[in-house]
């Protein structure tokens, strides 16, 4: 059974852009052997919600292999306040051929207010909006429709 997992999480530390090649390459050794997808964006702020940087990250895969890989990922001391948002089945990969996406997003203006709520802890809304979209899915999934 597929399987889906959507996290959150805070930079510890300034991330620079081989701090996160160096990721991205781990992910990417990782992720082909174990047939993981999905996307992870780095969300270049400071804030008073975050120090040095937010992850959003969609892991995709074995139901096994994806709550393995999170648990990993969970003890990285890159990152901590690490949240769940989602963890489902899915029928299909949104990110079928990407073995882990990612986009720096420096220009925080363009990160939706929608989705920063849910980085907000006092509003953290824990559940799709009213008409049932998935947004934090629906932020990681544009990425992939421009560039399919
Ligand atoms: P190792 O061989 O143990 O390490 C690989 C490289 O990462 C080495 O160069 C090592 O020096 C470096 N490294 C490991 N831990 C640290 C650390 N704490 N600080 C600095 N450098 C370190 N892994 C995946 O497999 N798939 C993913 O999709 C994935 N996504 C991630 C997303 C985020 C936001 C973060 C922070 C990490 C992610 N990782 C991912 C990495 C994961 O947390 C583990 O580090 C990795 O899976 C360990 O794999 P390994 O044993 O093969 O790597």
């Amino acid at each position: 059974m597929l399987h889906y997992l959507i996290y959150m999480s805070h930079a510890t530390q300034p991330m620079s852009d081989n701090n996160l090649d160096e990721i991205l390459a781990t992910a990417v050794k990782n992720n082909i052997e174990k047939d993981i997808t999905g996307m992870l964006v780095f969300i270049d702020e400071q804030s008073a919600f975050s120090d040095h940087g937010r992850f959003i990250q969609v892991l995709e895969g074995s139901e096994e292999t994806v709550k393995d890989i999170y648990k990993t990922i969970s003890k990285d001391d890159r990152h901590n306040q690490i949240t769940e948002l989602f963890s489902y089945p899915i029928k299909q990969r949104n990110f079928p051929d990407w073995i882990m996406g990612f986009k720096r997003v420096s220009d925080t203006s363009s990160v939706p207010d929608e989705l920063n709520k849910w980085f907000d802890p006092d509003h953290f809304p824990k559940e799709m909006n009213k008409e049932g979209v998935n947004i934090p899915l629906t932020y990681l999934r544009s990425f992939y429709d421009i560039h399919k």
